[in-house]
């Protein structure tokens, strides 16, 4: 049986991460720890349970780690969105800004379906950007984002500004 727990004393602030003046919120710890992680996974899918989606996008890479959990509690599959050249089939590109120049992400072509309901499945919500491309690549595939859903927000980063009127969803908002 599960002891009631407060996640964010599983979460570790590591300064000057990965630049000097960001305070990094490292989830090792949340990882590490069955009870907590347990705990986690069942917040996470809480909003969702009622209305599932039919496909969970996994961001990489600590997306990854949430995802799969995620998406067996709610009863669908995963798709990953992952950094370039590392899929194997034909991909779907988008290009995103970051603070210092781009990035780009990929999923396969063939991943998603029309019509189809897509969570998006992350660690950490900061900036936005990276939903934010996420749910253009979905979107060009034709699939229908229904949410995005985070372990963490960190909400004086303002990212849901980038995501329109996506619904959004944290276990633990900072
Ligand atoms: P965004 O595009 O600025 O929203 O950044 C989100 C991405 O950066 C996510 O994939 C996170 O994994 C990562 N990220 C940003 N800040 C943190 C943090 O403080 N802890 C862990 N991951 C972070």
């Amino acid at each position: 049986t599960l002891v009631p727990m407060n996640l964010s004393d599983q979460i570790r602030d590591i300064p000057d991460f990965p630049k000097p003046g960001i305070v990094f919120k490292d989830i090792s710890p949340l990882l590490a720890n069955r009870e907590a992680l347990t705990e986690a996974i069942r917040v996470m899918a809480e909003p969702y349970r009622a209305n599932p989606p039919e496909a969970v996008l996994a961001v990489e890479a600590r997306g990854f780690l949430f995802a799969v959990p995620l998406a067996l509690e709610l009863g669908c599959g995963v798709v990953l969105v992952r950094k370039p050249g590392k899929l194997p089939a034909a991909t779907r590109s988008v290009e995103y800004a970051l603070e210092y120049g781009n990035d780009m992400l990929e999923m396969h072509a063939d991943a998603l379906t029309p019509g189809q309901k897509v969570l998006i499945v992350d660690d950490v919500l900061a900036t936005g950007g990276t939903v934010a491309a996420c749910a253009d690549l979905a979107r060009n595939a034709g699939a229908e984002v229904t949410a995005a859903a985070f372990l963490i927000e960190l909400t004086f980063l303002n990212g849901r500004d980038k995501l329109g009127d996506l619904p959004v969803t944290a276990a633990l908002t900072y």
